[in-house]
């Protein structure tokens, strides 16, 4: 299987998903595998199953670079958790993989690499298509079969809405399940690591050996970590499932209308009851996302400072350590990062943290008792569209108002805002033959129940 994956990244270059490989490494990690298989004890979950890791994790002396300039060069000491547990599991990382820098946007198109491709291409056209962000490169890897799976992280969106683009599975976990230790911090109080698979099984197995308590996060969940592949049986019966009202946005393109229409009905037919349920602060998710995310982001990024990790500037005569942080930072972060930082950091500004930070942050507070109040009226799980289109070409979003790009998480970055799990499935294909995915959203810790939901809409 290593061998086969290897073959097909070097024939798939052009996609540009992977981004470090490590081949020695993951023949290395095979072959062990392969004894393990054939000795006598029993094999673990993901013994010798070939994956990809987003470059956001840190992975003991392999390249983590956040696909950002201002991290060249830099090879962790140490290993993610989730990436540790993935190994102890017997998964062979095969190396890894783009993204948008920083995890900061929806294309892949500000990697420092440059951005990885859709294998998916519309009907009788070669215009490249993005594979979505910021785990394009996982979701592009997964689709183009370079790899069995790979492993994701959400903030607001990014593993749910490329995995719609590429028609794979991608789930973002309740917060507090995968621990963040060692992944790359974005917006910390929003960020969940998750796989990205071809089928919603392999997503089960796969959280699974990815999630655990872990002692260094402190926002890591003390709980059990429960077989989730065992919970799925894709009976619906006595299931409800809330259709929420809100997010019939205007405008909203007739065949994502219809997509979502046919996975209703699929999950009737399937002997849910189908409910329609109301969010009311849903309109104020996307504004209070981007002031919280920036302002986190802002604080997080401070520590690429020219000393402690990667690259520092050329200084010239006389500069002071000021101008060796300017111009490290300059230089290190592209334009979509530093608009963060400074987004970031004048919402936490003196003058304006109450105008800005702190109402969004009552705006978050609102909007999780919106989904608080429909579970306790007994909803199990919601269904919502993914994304409001399928893959973009790429330069098709990225003009001089970043907004427009913004607008593409407006269904995701609430399940983010409020903690929970949610997933996409792959349900349909567009006029242009391209994939499309529908999101379930759980109740918090109930991923099992959410997988099983997901597994009767596959
Ligand atoms: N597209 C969103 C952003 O740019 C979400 C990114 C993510 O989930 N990492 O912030």
């Amino acid at each position: 299987l290593t061998t086969a994956c290897l073959k097909a990244i070097e024939g798939a270059g052009a996609l540009n998903a992977f981004v470090h490989q490590t081949p020695e490494l993951a023949l290395e990690r095979a072959a062990a595998a392969d004894a393990r298989l054939k000795g006598s004890e029993e094999a673990p979950a993901m013994c010798g199953l070939p994956i990809g890791i987003k470059d956001l994790f840190c992975t003991k002396g392999v390249a983590s670079q956040a696909a950002s300039r201002i991290l060249d060069g830099f090879k962790p000491e140490y290993e993610s958790t989730v990436t540790q547990n993935l190994a102890d599991a017997g998964a062979v990382m095969l190396g890894k993989l783009n993204m948008d820098e920083f995890a900061m946007g929806s294309s892949n198109e500000t990697s420092a690499y440059g951005n990885a491709i859709n294998p998916w291409r519309r009907k009788g056209e070669e215009t490249p298509l993005t594979p979505g962000g910021s785990s394009g490169g996982s979701a592009a890897a997964v689709a183009a079969d370079l790899c069995l799976a790979a492993t994701g992280t959400d903030t607001g969106g990014s593993i749910r809405q490329p995995a719609a683009f590429t028609g794979t599975v991608g789930i973002k976990p309740t917060y507090g399940r995968c621990s963040r230790w060692g992944v790359v911090a974005f917006a910390s109080s929003l960020d969940q690591a998750g796989p990205m698979t071809k089928s919603v099984r392999d997503a089960a197995i796969m959280l699974e050996a990815m999630a655990s308590y872990d002692s260094k996060d402190s926002t890591s969940a003390n709980l059990a970590v429960p077989n989730f592949e065992a919970a799925l049986t894709g009976d619906m019966r006595g299931k409800k499932i809330g259709i929420p009202r809100e997010y019939r946005m205007d405008g909203m393109p007739a065949e994502i209308a219809k997509l979502w229409e046919d996975g209703t009905a699929m999950l009737k037919d399937a002997g849910a009851e189908i409910v329609d349920i109301s969010l009311p602060h849903t309109k104020y998710a996307l504004p209070a996302y981007y002031v919280i995310a920036p302002a986190e982001a802002s604080s997080n990024l401070a520590r690429y400072d020219g000393v402690r990790y990667g690259q520092r500037a050329t200084l010239d005569a006389g500069d002071g350590i000021t101008e060796m942080y300017e111009k490290t930072r300059a230089e290190g972060f592209g334009p979509e990062v530093q608009r963060r930082v400074m987004v970031g950091t004048y919402v936490l500004s003196a003058g304006f943290y109450d105008a800005y930070y702190n109402r969004a942050r009552r705006v978050r507070t609102l909007i999780k008792k919106d989904f608080d109040d429909v579970f306790a009226a007994g909803v199990d799980c919601i269904l919502t569209p993914a994304t409001p289109s399928a893959a973009f070409g790429l330069g098709e979003m990225t003009d001089a108002d970043p907004i427009k790009m913004y607008l593409n998480d407006v269904f995701t970055v609430t399940v983010n805002l409020a903690g929970l799990p949610g997933i996409t499935v792959p349900t349909g294909v567009d006029a242009q033959g391209l994939p499309l995915g529908l999101q379930l959203i759980g109740r918090p810790w109930e991923e099992g129940e959410l997988l099983s939901s997901a597994y009767a809409l596959e």
